[in-house]
């Protein structure tokens, strides 16, 4: 069957990495967390003091020395996110990261950056990616856009018991604070906007658990494999 590229953008907390993943493993696609390479940039530059609230040829010479790739564990069979090289997973994960990375993903040099990286990455068809502006600015020819939402005190609620099961001391409050702080950035940002593509379809995660979510989006995406198989075949 013919591969198609699947598009998962939406809010923060709203289920996306875990849907994506477990749509990927089901088709036997490839899985790009474009979330976590706007972390591992936000990481590169705390690490190396570099002041991210201002646009300049600093970050512009800093973005060009950042490569991000995806490893499996061999162990557990996860995604792990490596910056030059080296396994960030679990640094990029923490609230440090999460209070910064918002304001890190507003700026042009770093997003012409990582988008190049993503459309290298998504080129040869086969790959879920989740993020943001996927379906709208990436991928915008994506075969299948899906955009998810969720209630807030659902997505907080399912970001604070993710937290705390890898150990990261945090509250309900604070963790509603940042999922809310980071929509209010991400939607209202001049480049690539959090925005729900006009061909997208809305997937409301409020009332699913996450094997629906997964099965919902794998049945959508095999009808998309099927229309663009019959379409190529036409042409
Ligand atoms: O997906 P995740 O919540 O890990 O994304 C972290 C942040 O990275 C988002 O809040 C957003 O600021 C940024 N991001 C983005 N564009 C994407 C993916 C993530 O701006 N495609």
């Amino acid at each position: 069957m013919e591969k198609i590229t699947i598009a998962i953008d939406g809010y923060a907390g709203c289920g996306k990495s875990t849907t994506a993943k477990g749509v990927a493993k089901e088709l036997g696609y490839i899985y790009i967390d474009t979330g976590a390479m706007y972390r591992a940039v936000s990481l590169y530059f705390t690490q190396k003091r570099i002041d991210f609230y201002q646009d300049t040829d600093v970050l512009l010479n800093a973005v060009k020395e950042i490569q991000i790739d995806f490893v499996r564990d061999p162990q557990t069979g996860e995604n792990l996110t490596r910056l030059n090289g080296q396994v960030v997973e679990s640094e990029i994960r923490k609230p440090q990261i999460s209070n910064i990375v918002s304001l890190v993903s507003i700026h042009a040099s770093v997003r012409e950056a990582m988008v190049a990286q993503q459309r290298q990455m998504g080129h040869a068809k086969g790959v879920v990616l989740d993020g943001r502006d996927i379906g709208t600015v990436v991928f915008p020819d994506a075969e299948l856009k899906v955009f998810m939402t969720a209630e807030m005190e659902v997505r907080a609620g399912r970001r604070l018991a993710e937290l705390q099961q890898k150990g990261v001391a945090t509250t309900l409050e604070e963790v509603i604070e940042n999922l809310k702080e980071r929509d209010r950035i991400d939607t209202t940002r001049k480049i690539a906007p959090l925005k729900q593509a006009a061909d997208s379809i809305v997937l409301d995660t409020t009332d699913l658990v996450i094997d629906q979510q997964i099965a919902l989006v794998s049945q959508w995406a095999k009808q998309r494999m099927h229309n663009f198989q019959q379409n190529e075949h036409r042409n």
